[in-house]
């Protein structure tokens, strides 16, 4: 297939286009380079500088996609509730410009990075796709109103459209790894703490939750890859789906810290701090629906063996 990829040059979008190009397809890579790395991009993809709001004039019209893998977009949840003229501009703007790109250009398939965030405080454990979404910051605000924009899209227009909504991903495909600047997640943030001999701050400890503090549902990358050519490969029927992509099992921040020490061979200190803005206090994915639908299972699904991978970093 010929794929876009946009934020091909980010953590997930580098190894999405790395697997995909190891597939056979053809992919072109749009990133503006805002948050990416241009040496993370698969040296055999063609990498294109540019932003997604830009794509009409970027790509001329005798250039033909069979779909779209839409994953730029800003992703920090405290900086969502910080700065949302950011996040509303970049990831619900930009991505109703790319929306437009792929109508009027009639490309066939939309594969849109969605999130746990949509579904919030108010979410049952595990959490289906029929679970009412409901975000707790405007990181979740901006993507759940893009899954509306893609069914709407679709419904009119006839793009078959998918969300994947991601839980939490981390490992190393390929010698790619998160590589955030400022670096806020949870697995790389306490690995290097941990490495440094310095204490992890865990956000919250009076969460209503087994230990007090955030549960989480961790993925690997790689799984994630795999189910973006899952979705790419459904029929071209104008349909909406929506899909959750976790493992089923929840972890604790305590736990995850926990691991890594344990892996690391070393007693973490941690140090407790304020609940992080626009944190909801437990998200663990059912992901039965992609299972059945389309018969994706993770192929790391355990927490030791995703944190080991991130380890490889
Ligand atoms: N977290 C933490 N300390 C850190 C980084 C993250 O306690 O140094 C917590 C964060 O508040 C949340 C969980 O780890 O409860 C996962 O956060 P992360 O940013 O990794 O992913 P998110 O769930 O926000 O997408």
């Amino acid at each position: 297939m010929e794929i876009l990829i946009t934020g091909g040059a980010g953590y997930i979008g580098s190894v999405m286009t790395e697997y995909l190009v190891s597939q056979g397809h053809d992919v072109d890579v749009l990133d503006n380079l805002s948050r990416g790395y241009r040496d993370a991009v698969a040296v055999n993809a063609n990498f294109i500088e540019g932003d997604i709001s830009d794509t009409l004039n970027i790509f001329d019209e005798g250039k033909k996609f069979d779909g779209i893998i839409h994953l730029a977009a800003h992703s920090r949840v405290e900086e969502s509730v910080q700065n949302p003229a950011l996040y509303w501009k970049n990831n619900v703007i930009g991505t109703q410009r790319l929306l437009e790109f792929a109508r009027i250009r009639e490309i066939p398939r939309f594969v849109f990075a969605s999130t746990a965030a949509v579904y919030g405080v108010s979410a049952a454990s595990p959490i289906t796709e029929d679970t009412p979404p409901s975000p707790a910051n405007t990181y979740g605000m901006t993507k759940l109103t893009m899954d509306m924009a893609i069914e709407s899209y679709a419904k009119a227009y006839g793009i078959t459209g998918t969300s994947l909504r991601f839980f939490n991903v981390s490992g190393t495909f390929r010698g790619r790894s998160e590589r955030h600047l400022p670096e806020t997640h949870l697995i790389p943030v306490a690995t290097a703490r941990i490495q440094r001999n310095e204490a992890v701050t865990i956000f919250g400890s009076d969460y209503p939750t087994r230990d007090g503090t955030c549960v989480r549902d961790y993925i690997h990358v790689v799984d994630l890859a795999r189910a973006a050519e899952l979705a790419l490969g459904r029929s071209t029927d104008g349909s909406y789906k929506v899909f959750n992509l976790g493992n089923g099992n929840g972890y604790s921040n305590l736990e995850v810290v926990k691991t890594i020490g344990d892996l690391l061979g070393v007693a973490p200190q941690i140090e407790f701090a304020d609940r992080r803005s626009g944190d909801a206090p437990e998200l663990v994915a059912s992901s039965l629906r992609i299972t059945e639908e389309l018969g994706w299972t993770p192929s790391i699904p355990a927490l030791i063996d995703i944190v080991k991978s991130s380890l490889e970093a």
